[in-house]
């Protein structure tokens, strides 16, 4: 009979906390960089019951967790109870990490980092000097759009079906560049389904889908609007990843598009988050190698 060695009195807990967390493939991830980096820990999920979160922060606190990621609904709530926040978890009101170090609670957010990364490496462009048309104004478009923003953008076009949050996102975007010293106005907003919003989406050279029109399991709708028709020149990203290929993917790649989903955006942001409770920097063979297998496994 094979005995289990693998948990010990010393092995450094990490987990997920959220609710639902059934569908999460976030274990796979760090349990692998576990194993590959020859770290004794481990990455649970754990559902967290509406009401409970400041219970379950205590609770890993006084158990002696290194860190923790936060997902839905949580992201925002997390923050009320962090000791310190990161520039980044601050301006963007969310977090999706947390590390707890001397008893200290310190709150991250490496969803952007690791949107910016991945679409670097899988579509081998920058933002810089670019016309970005953002589908979708809710929590991932906030963290997106500052960032493209800040990574150079020429112009970020924020078309979303509330136009009410589109405007916000657009003027929080524009309020973020001007206490960098920009003084432009780069961040703008549109009604989805609109005139408009068909003219931007025309111009625009990158096409990024935040909303969650077209995840599983309704997998035949699209973001875009039905009068629009994508043009080969333009790229189009999916934060989506259940299904690897969305409806706009496959549409995007029909037209000739460059077209990649958001599994590389999930790696990355899951790696960032690793070196932040490791306080170490995965190498770069490692994380590539890791990186074909984990998108390799999203595909299956
Ligand atoms: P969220 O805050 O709830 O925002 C959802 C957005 O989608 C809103 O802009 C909403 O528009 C729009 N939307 C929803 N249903 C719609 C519909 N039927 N028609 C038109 N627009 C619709 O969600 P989120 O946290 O930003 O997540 C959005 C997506 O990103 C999800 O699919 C999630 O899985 C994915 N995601 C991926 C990663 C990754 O690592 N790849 C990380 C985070 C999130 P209204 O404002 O009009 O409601």
């Amino acid at each position: 009979m094979h005995l289990d060695m693998r948990v010990t009195g010393t092995t450094k807990l990490t987990g997920l906390i959220g609710n639902p967390v059934e569908h999460t493939v976030s274990p796979v991830l760090h349990n692998s960089l576990f194993n590959v980096l020859g770290i004794n820990g481990i990455y649970v999920p754990l559902k967290v019951p509406a009401g409970s979160l400041k219970d379950a922060v205590k609770g890993l606190k006084a158990a002696g967790f290194t860190g923790f990621n936060v997902t839905l609904p949580y992201k925002e709530e997390i923050l009320e109870y962090m000791d310190e926040v990161s520039e980044e978890a601050k301006l963007l009101g969310t977090a999706n990490t947390v590390k707890i170090a001397d008893g200290r609670l310190y709150g991250f957010n490496t969803d952007a980092d690791g949107f910016i990364r991945a679409f670097r490496e899988q579509t081998g462009t920058s933002f810089e000097q670019k016309q970005v048309c953002l589908l979708g104004a809710g929590g991932t478009a906030k963290a997106l759009a500052v960032k493209i923003a800040m990574e150079g953008a020429a112009k970020v076009s924020i078309i979303n079906r509330t136009e009410t949050k589109a405007i916000e996102l657009a003027t929080a975007v524009n309020k973020v560049l001007e206490k960098t010293g920009s003084s432009e106005k780069m961040a703008f907003a549109a009604p989805s389904g609109t005139a408009e919003a068909l003219q931007i989406l025309s111009s625009c050279g990158i096409i990024v889908n935040t909303t969650s029109v077209g995840m599983h399991p309704d997998t035949v709708s699209t973001p875009l609007q039905q009068d629009f028709v994508l043009q080969s020149k333009q790229i189009v990203y999916d934060v989506i990843y259940n299904p690897a290929q969305t409806k706009l993917l496959t549409d995007a790649k029909a037209r000739g598009c460059k077209a990649v989903n958001g599994a590389g955006m999930l790696f990355y942001q899951g790696l960032k988050a690793f070196e932040i409770w490791m306080d170490k920097t995965v190498p770069e063979e490692i994380s590539v190698g890791l990186s074909t297998e984990f998108l390799k496994y999203l595909e299956a």
